[in-house]
């Protein structure tokens, strides 16, 4: 399996699918995996990892949300303390997300050695700034809503590291799943974080490439932004405005993202309605 980025505290493994991340991240006293996936052999690798350099410490497993390619490995990983938000643990769509699993590996013919199984959380992120443990303050979660409902990040303040889930990825535009004015106050409390903590300089996405630099995390929430308004707009004047095309192609060239873009103008429309037959 690919090793996208590795340094002291942190290996970012890349699956060949999405190139999604699964970061394991070597914090002392304790291991922390973050989001195991895909194909049995690249979740097979990562555990080796873990079982490999864990030598008896504690193994916390960080899911960051509910999205079934997120939890697709998490069966694998028996022993370990799961974390993630409290709005995971009590998720309505369980069996749905289950079922997405299921249908994934009967297309592709996939076995397991491990069950398919949600997620069952032992720490509960229920607030911004939680630690881990008490005697880990350094080890922070924040709710992340916007893509989903469910979504979390985790700050290694210490170590100057965001583990971001499916935000501020370099390969794809924002996916707007749950809720638009959401997905903006997430990226700017991102920015906030990075803002007050000047130790942060590298941010590994759920999907693409590790951010680097301080100015590469500015400049992903700035892009990230311009295109949340530029949907916005679309949706409200049902009217692709100028350039967008040209925007998403700043992400990728990637056709198949062109109808990630209309699902989400559909998306955002409902959203807009929804929120006028509020008030
Ligand atoms: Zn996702």
């Amino acid at each position: 399996m690919k090793i996208q980025f590795k340094n002291d505290i942190v290996t970012v493994f890349e699956s060949a699918l999405y190139r999604t991340t699964s970061t394991v991240a070597d914090l002392g006293d304790l291991v922390i995996v973050t989001d195991p996936n895909w194909l049995p052999a690249e979740v097979g690798t990562i555990r080796d990892h873990v079982n490999r350099i864990a030598g008896g410490r504690p193994v916390y497993l960080f899911i960051t949300h509910s999205d079934y390619d997120h939890i697709i490995g998490c069966g694998a990983f028996q022993d370990t303390v799961v974390v993630a938000s409290d709005a995971l643990s009590t998720n309505n769509n369980k069996a749905d997300i289950l079922a997405e699993v299921l249908n994934f590996d009967h297309s592709f013919y996939i076995t397991r050695d491990y069950p398919i199984k949600y997620p069952e959380v032992d720490i509960k992120i229920v607030k911004d700034g939680q630690s881990l443990r008490s005697d880990r303050p350094d080890l922070q979660f924040f709710l992340a809503s916007g893509h989903t409902e469910d979504g979390a990040i985790l700050l290694l303040r210490d170590q100057g590291i965001i583990i971001a889930g499916d935000y501020l990825s370099n390969i794809e535009f924002p996916f707007v799943y749950f809720h638009l004015d959401q997905y903006r106050s997430t990226l700017l409390k991102i920015k906030e974080i990075v803002l007050s903590n000047k130790s942060v300089r590298l941010l590994i996405p759920g999907h693409g490439d590790t951010a680097k630099s301080r100015a590469e995390i500015f400049e992903r929430i700035s892009k990230d932004l311009i295109y949340l308004d530029l949907l916005e707009m679309e949706a409200v004047t049902s009217k692709m405005p100028t350039d967008t095309a040209n925007f998403i192609e700043s992400y990728s060239s990637n056709p198949s993202l062109l109808a990630e873009h209309v699902k989400n103008v559909n998306n955002v429309k409902q959203m807009l309605r929804k929120d006028l037959s509020d008030i």
